[in-house]
């Protein structure tokens, strides 16, 4: 019987499948799995709270067996993290497509998915979890860099020096705020109620010191912001609790968000519940857990609207946090904004989001040269030169190798088209996995977060990501995926992902290059269409097609 065991991907030039496609498939999954990369690999999970790579072990065993023996003409179905068909196909066409999650729209909710979930029908695939794209906290790091770096922008002229963030949640996603904060500068308070995710921050070099208590933790706070000294502080225990007393104490704090996992109820722990309870707890009852979860919720949420009405700058991070207080009722939860209208929308209409690449040689030195070819592909970026500068020195790779940075329309092709020459010339030892979050620019609805408060009242109109996933099946990207319910939960998101490889071929090129052009372009055209003027001069300047403009 299959069942868990530690999982690293193979690195090196020697195949295991029949191609680098299906090989890269193959890497990146076990890479998934790595117990440096996934928060917890013996359940499969890999972030984000329960999002997983696959199914069940026996489903994981049969997509390796599967993958190391699929043709250059054939294509793997998964569905929800299970091997489901192989089909006979052709070369332009990805050799896996997967579909995670998905429930019809009257069913798609909590409670229906936990009981599909426990006949064994269906995973939870978060968002690049179940698509094999999971690099690590580096991968949210630069997202949530480029956000303290526009809210900073917004409210402290340019720098988070002389200031103090609170927020909570350093999990997979959520350990990347105290270094994007120190990033720009600034002091940060992280509340968790798990120890391990503290350790594991400061191992990882993500947090800088753990406090010993709420009045040591705002005493250092407070020096280093006196000193305008970047500072990350760890706090052990729940915000439920401490942020209400930080806002009763009058704690000086200047930014509040969050990212526990508040998406789904059953990840929060309640206040007035221990930590090693929460499995037990949440298992034996989960709808008790669930309303005493919603209720902490709503009393952290009352908090940070407090936090706002005494001057702070506060967002919701995606998190759906405001969602679940209201459902327990608290009136005021949508009283501040996300993240996405508050800072992060305008680059969207460049079709900019979160590109990203694995180096499937498990070589270090091949992300070195990447980073010299991003440097070198666009010298006028100072943000991005910034950005790969401190990324080379204060990264930590885990698993393959890989590197992030938010390119937009006109920019992802230059960079994957470089990436295929220098696998072609030998420069790099072997293919790089190029892919993206599913937090892109047009490939997600999700009316609490990337499509929340859109101009023309779009928010929940999910044909986007299915456009996106067809479009990326159509031009030639080596898997791609559907999911439903990634980042704020079941019934709140639609979304898509692709990953291509670049082995150097020129096949290769040439799918890389319409993929990479397209992907992003569907980011230019759902902005376009909104209403956004910034999209339609990108769309005009850089001649990306959308007929309603012509004629
Ligand atoms: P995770 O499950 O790995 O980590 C969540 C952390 O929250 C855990 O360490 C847990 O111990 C802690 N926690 C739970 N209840 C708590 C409480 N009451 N008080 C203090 N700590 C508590 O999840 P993750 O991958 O870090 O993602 C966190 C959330 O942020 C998710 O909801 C995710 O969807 C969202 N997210 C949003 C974005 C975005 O929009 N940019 C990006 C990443 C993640």
């Amino acid at each position: 019987m299959s069942g868990p065991r530690p999982v690293r991907a193979p690195r090196g030039t020697e195949l295991s499948a029949l191609g680098w496609q299906q090989e890269a498939a193959l890497r990146m999954l076990q890479n998934n799995l790595d117990p440096e990369v996934a928060e917890h690999p013996d359940k499969l999970v890999v972030y984000g709270g329960t999002g997983k790579a696959a199914r069940d072990w026996r489903s994981f065993d049969a997509m390796v067996r599967t993958l190391r023996t699929l043709k250059q003409d054939e294509t793997m179905l998964v569905q929800s993290g299970r091997p489901v068909g192989v089909m006979q196909t052709h070369e332009w066409a990805p050799r896996v497509l997967i579909a995670n999650s998905n429930l019809v729209g009257d069913w798609a909710n909590w409670e229906e998915f936990r009981r599909l979930e426990a006949l064994g029908l269906t995973m939870y695939g978060q968002m690049t979890a179940g698509s094999w794209i999971y690099i690590g906290t580096q991968g949210i790091l630069q997202g949530t860099y480029e956000t303290f770096a526009a809210v900073a922008a917004k409210k402290f002229g340019g720098t988070l020096a002389g200031t103090i963030t609170l927020t909570a949640g350093l999990g997979g996603m959520g350990g990347a705020q105290p270094l994007a904060v120190t990033m720009n500068d600034g002091v940060a308070i992280c509340i968790d109620v798990d120890p391990r995710a503290i350790e594991r921050r400061i191992e990882h070099k993500y947090l800088d010191v753990r406090a010993d208590s709420l009045e040591h933790a705002l005493r250092l706070a407070v020096e280093a912001r006196d000193a305008r000294r970047p500072l990350s502080i760890g706090l052990l225990g729940n915000a439920a609790d401490l942020l209400p007393r930080m806002l009763a104490e009058g704690a000086p704090i200047d930014i509040v968000t969050d990212q526990t996992s508040a998406h789904d109820p059953l990840a929060y722990l309640p206040s007035g519940v221990d930590f090693d309870d929460m499995a037990a707890y949440a298992a034996k009852d989960p709808a008790g857990f669930t309303t005493r979860a919603r209720e902490s919720m709503a009393t952290h949420v009352e908090a940070m609207v407090g936090f706002m009405d005494a001057g702070a700058e506060v967002f919701d991070y995606g998190n759906s946090i405001r969602g679940e207080a209201q459902l327990a009722g608290y009136e005021r939860a949508f009283a501040f904004p996300g993240f996405v209208p508050a800072y992060i929308r305008p680059l969207f209409c460049e079709g900019k989001g979160p590109f990203r690449w694995a180096a499937l040689s498990g070589e270090a030195s091949d992300i070195h040269k990447t980073d010299k070819a991003i440097l070198d592909l666009f010298p006028e970026n100072e943000s991005l030169a910034r950005w790969i500068k401190m990324a080379g020195e204060r990264v930590h790779f885990q698993g393959l190798p890989a590197r992030i940075c938010w390119l937009g329309y006109g920019e992802r092709d230059r960079a994957g088209e470089r990436f295929n020459d220098m696998v072609a010339s030998g420069e790099l030892q072997a293919p790089l996995a190029i892919g993206r979050d599913h937090l892109d620019c047009g490939s997600v609805a999700s009316p609490y977060r990337e499509t929340e408060a859109m101009l023309d009242g779009s928010d929940a109109i999910a044909d986007w990501p299915l456009l996106n996933a067809m479009v990326n099946v159509a031009s030639g990207a080596s898997w791609v995926s559907l999911h439903h319910g990634g980042g704020v939960g079941m019934g709140r998101s639609i979304h898509a992902g692709q990953v291509s490889v670049a082995d150097g071929t020129k096949l290769a090129g040439e799918k890389v290059r319409r993929v990479l052009t397209n992907d992003p372009g569907m980011g230019v055209v759902r902005h376009v269409d909104a209403g956004y003027e910034s999209a339609d001069a990108v769309a005009a300047e850089r001649g990306v097609r959308v007929p309603m403009r012509e004629g």
